[in-house]
């Protein structure tokens, strides 16, 4: 028994499909044999180069299921392509700094705003806190790619804080200054409270920044100048912005009227009359004049809060439009009044319509949003705890009208959740609107897969608005223009090395490119020899991943692998990396191209329920929890396999289990079935794996070839799909190549030739195994990119086990080629054909219980011709299949068969017959071959030879009416399977040994031998 056994318990593959334990194994197995650094030294045998530069997780968070599924595309693509010949210089990059990062550190420092920070923490401090803070998530994201099987270079990774990679960014904005996209200036942005710094505009449209927020809607009224009772009526939901009012704007070509309401009369757009009196609760009004918009331009009107803002009273005399009507097209007459109040410091179009005419722009405001000085009474108050102060004074001072409170969506920062202001404030910006026509031309040339994400993408570059990239923050990449105290002559600097060359001081030992050290570096003015200061700002973050092109790679580097092959993030990059990449690229190179020449949005990942994950739900999946308990292949493949790549995708624990488990583990045991038979036949590949298939052809038999002929498909098919990133359906490809093709219907037709040991049969049993190590091998390496370990450990155990010349991992394995000299798509329709009608005549067995294991005498096909003659061509396997004697064809239904004794299945316009008739010989034959088969089976597996003979046979707790039908065939049963004698018993315990489990209709039945 033991020596006999030890090919079985000698398998390289244990008994079940485990696959955590597997993983395990072949993670050590990489790393041991530095398997992915091998992979590295491959560029120059390779057969073309395929650029990459990774999109750098910001180091602020660990790690979900979310980013684990991209990072499994980019691994995908990663592992395809170099089975492909090509070599992809997959390294990882890591964005470090800026306001994510910033506010994470805030966070544990239990800091709450950016005063407190540098009154408590100072810089030095700050920026220590926030390097402890990237290395501690930096671990947890490489645990997360190692467990996961991602194979990112880890030591080639860029982090865009060093020195060198801040030099390089720098050069971004030296091209930029060059081309006089670069410039200071005074604009409305976005400005978050509670960061104190601004935003850019794709940052205000981040994924999630609306929020239903709740405001004043407050109607107020300008009195006209030099009139006793006619006012303007405006609206607005920032009462605020009141203190910063210049202007009121009207639609030229509007049509506007006067309203009486008691004494007063209210101008305002005819249009909205009955729609904003009902609002008001007004009921005794009656419309007087109308007038166009036109006719009110340079209408002068009383300002309300001269007394308490008095520099608003100093304004009207620096510019006379201040305080007046103009004409704006921009005022929409669908809403509020028609009449807009307009304040330059606090709106976009109020910026530029006040610019335009040189009106000034007032905008006083320190850096938390809180009142200046200049805003008299208001002084020192954050602008929007104004909002009910303004409200009461307007009211004394009979300029209220009414005040209710709306709810709407406002936008808030991506990050700490204030309501954004909009501000008027010095920044720096690119001017990306002077080269947007270059941009959406270079967006134009990208593959993006699929249609709504490429839209999406290129609606939002049409905005093409001046991108601010000023930040008042600390940990971020400095922006390194220094400005002359005396004269404001300004100089950019590009590297560590200029800096040291023009310092006015020496520089310190410890100096590196961020704040404070940075801050300390002077320079002389060129201009008048004046002390010049660097401009106290970082960049946004997004502009420092959006370098990573050139800036994570050196010169030469840069050339070989930019513009990319093939990037992929989440669809919120739309507005994010995808955009700052384009955007800088563009400038670097002043060429209309994008660094990258596809691009594949992901869609988000929520939770089961379709939930967006979030830490106040408490529903994030956090990689390296689950990883600890589930397997990355399973997880792997169901993520690729439930939705498509731009889906959002609802990331259910309990699916995880269940289908995907049945697809690898069904490949796991189909090559294990294979090595077991393979190896006890003496199988060798290198000897008997015939390299032209013609050889083999006289000993090929029409299933093998039919099986021949999907698997060129399936490797076409799923190819195509991998190079159109449908990553879901080019899996279902090979699924069901897996489940149905290979499992469900090809080795039941080859199962019962591998049973038998007889030696003359042996050429064929090969020439079985030929075609099951063909084929098993080619599943296995196109499943390699998806499910990494089990594809290894597959490599390993079976490929690798049968010729140690194979290379050291399935990594360094070429990609299957189809062979059209293989496919065969007449016999495949064939096919079709005969599994159709075996199906029928299943199902026709099963409605009058007629096991499969009974042979039937005949049955009738009705059927077309062009069917019929298709099964006469593969009739010995159909009645193989279908377990019956003779086959009849008719093209209509014969009168005979009209009788109880027939049964009938159909589909379309075929139909079959079978005859209920139970003929008892044939059952006992059947029986006997049935059990003489599991007999065969049992000695391959416990390791006779085929020469062996057995002195019994012992089969128990058959069914009575088997044992019945059985007896007159137990003799010849002997000779089958090689034995003595063959014992029947009732129950186990009749004779002591060990049993072997096996099946009879489902039914459990006990086999031993000795
Ligand atoms: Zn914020
Ligand atoms: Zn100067």
């Amino acid at each position: 028994m033991t020596a006999k056994s030890k090919a079985h318990s000698d398998l390289g593959l244990a008994t079940d499909y485990r696959p955590l334990e597997l993983e395990k194994e072949i993670r050590e197995f990489w790393e041991n044999n530095q398997i992915r650094d091998k992979l590295e030294l491959r560029e120059k045998d390779s057969k073309g180069i395929l650029g990459y530069v990774e999109g750098p997780p910001t180091l602020n968070g660990i790690p979900h299921i979310g980013h684990a599924r991209g990072r499994v595309m980019k691994d995908i693509r990663y592992r395809w392509k170099t089975m492909q010949g090509y070599y992809v210089p997959f390294w990882a990059g890591w964005d470090c700094q800026g306001l994510p990062v910033e506010l994470e550190v805030e966070k544990l420092l239990g800091v709450k705003n950016k005063r407190e920070l540098l009154e408590r923490v100072g810089e030095e401090r700050f920026i220590e806190e926030c390097k402890k803070v990237i290395l501690k998530y930096h671990r947890e994201w490489v645990e997360a790619d190692r467990r996961l099987g991602v194979f990112i270079n880890q030591k080639k990774a860029y982090w865009t804080y060093r020195d060198e990679y801040i030099e390089r960014e720098w050069q971004y904005l030296k091209r930029a200054w060059q081309q006089n996209l670069l410039e200071e200036g005074h604009y409305v942005v976005a400005y978050c409270p509670g960061c104190q710094t601004s935003l850019s505009s794709a940052e205000v449209g981040y994924e999630g920044s609306y929020k239903e927020v709740e405001d004043p809607s407050l109607y107020f009224k300008f009195k006209l100048a030099n009139s006793q009772n006619e006012y303007f009526l405006a609206w607005t939901t920032m009462p605020f912005t009141i203190i910063t009012d210049t202007m009121l704007a009207v639609k030229p070509e509007a049509e506007y009227i006067k309203v009486r309401v008691g004494d007063e009369l209210w101008i305002m757009v005819r249009q909205r009359v009955e729609p904003v009196m009902q609002e008001l609760g007004i009921t005794k009004y009656n419309v007087t004049e109308n007038m166009t918009g036109k006719s009110l331009e340079g209408t002068k009107y009383d300002y309300p809060l001269k007394d308490i803002i008095p520099k608003q009273a100093e304004l009207e005399t620096k510019h006379p439009l201040v305080h007046t009507v103009i004409c704006e097209d921009f005022v929409d007459v669908n809403t509020a009044t028609g009449v807009v109040h307009l304040s330059p410091g606090n709106g976009e179009e109020d910026f530029w319509a006040a610019q335009k005419r040189g009106v000034p722009i007032f905008a006083p405001f320190d850096d938390e949003v809180k009142f200046t000085r200049d805003a008299g009474v208001f002084n020192g108050v954050f602008a929007r705890d104004t909002d009910y102060l303004v409200v009461e004074e307007l009211r004394n001072r009979n300029a209220f009208v009414q005040v209710k409170t709306v709810k709407h969506e406002y936008p808030t920062c991506w990050r700490s959740h204030h309501k954004l202001v909009w501000l008027a404030r010095k920044e720096y910006f690119l001017r990306t609107d002077k080269i947007n026509k270059k941009v959406l031309e270079a967006a134009e040339k990208i593959d993006y897969y699929f249609e709504a994400p490429k839209n999406r993408f290129i609606s939002f570059l049409k905005e093409g608005k001046p991108w601010c990239i000023s930040r008042e923050r600390v940990w971020g990449t400095p922006l390194p223009i220094w400005a002359c105290a005396s004269c404001g002559h300004k100089r950019i600097m590009s590297s560590k090395a200029e800096l040291m060359e023009n310092a006015l001081e020496k520089i310190p030992e410890n100096f590196e490119l961020h704040k404070p050290w940075v801050d300390r570096v002077t320079l002389k003015c060129e201009k008048c020899g004046g002390v010049m200061r660097r401009e106290d700002y970082v960049l946004d973050t997004w502009h420092n991943s959006g370098a990573s092109p050139y800036a994570r790679f050196a010169d030469e580097e840069f050339g070989k692998f930019v513009p990319t092959d093939f990037l992929t993030e989440g669809i919120d990059q739309t507005r994010g990396w995808a955009n700052s990449l384009l955007l800088e690229y563009v400038i670097l190179t002043g060429k209309p191209e994008g660094p990258y020449r596809s691009f594949l949005f992901q869609g988000l990942t929520q939770d089961a329920k379709g939930r967006k994950m979030s830490k106040s739900l408490g529903n994030v999946v956090e990689a390296n929890k689950l990883l600890e308990k589930y397997s990355a292949d399973l997880c792997r493949f169901y993520m690729m396999r439930k939705c498509s790549p731009i889906d959002f995708m609802n990331f259910d624990l309990q699916e995880l289990n269940r289908r995907s488990y049945q697809v690898l583990s069904t490949l796991y045991h189909l090559s294990r079935f294979f090595l077991q038979n393979a190896e006890f036949d003496g199988f060798k590949p290198a000897k008997n794996l015939l390299k032209s298939w013609d050889k083999l052809s006289a000993t090929l038999q029409a299933p093998d070839r039919w099986l021949l002929s999907k698997l060129q498909w399936a490797i076409t098919e799923y190819t195509d799909k991998l190079a159109r990133c449908e990553f879901n359906s080019a899996l279902a490809v090979l699924e069901d190549f897996v489940i149905e093709t290979l499992s469900r219907l090809y080795v039941p037709m080859i199962r019962k030739e591998l049973w038998t040991d007889d030696p003359e049969t042996l050429e064929r049993r090969w020439a079985i195994y030929a075609i099951l190590h063909y084929t098993l091998k080619t599943v296995t390496l196109l499943f390699n990119p998806v499910t990494p370990y089990l594809s290894e450990a597959l490599y390993q155990n079976v490929y690798r086990r049968l010729d140690q010349k194979l290379p050291d991992s399935i990594n360094f394995e070429s990609w299957p080629e189809p062979n059209e000299n293989l496919r065969d798509e007449a016999l495949e329709a064939e096919f079709e054909i005969l599994f159709k009608c075996t199906s029928l005549v299943y199902a026709a067995r099963q409605q009058a219980k007629l096991k499969r294991r009974w042979p039937l005498s005949t049955v009738i096909i009705v059927a077309p011709e062009k069917v019929s003659n298709t099964l006469r061509h593969v009739e010995p396997l159909f009645l193989e299949l279908t377990n019956v004697k003779t086959a009849e064809y008719a093209q209509q239904v014969p009168e005979y068969v009209a009788g109880e004794n027939w049964i009938s299945a159909s589909e379309g316009e075929v139909y079959v017959f079978v005859s209920g008739h139970r003929d008892e010989t044939l059952l006992g034959e059947g029986i006997m071959r049935d059990l003489a088969r599991r007999v065969q089976a049992l000695r391959k597996e416990l390791g006779y030879m085929p020469t062996d003979v057995l002195d019994a046979v012992h089969i128990a707790e058959l069914d009575a009416e088997s044992v019945g039908l059985l007896g007159s065939y137990l003799e010849e049963m002997t000779g089958l399977v090689r034995a003595k004698k063959v014992y029947l018993h009732g129950v186990r315990g009749e004779v002591k040994a060990e049993w072997h489990e096996s099946e009879l209709d489902g039914k459990k039945i006990y086999i031993t031998i000795h």
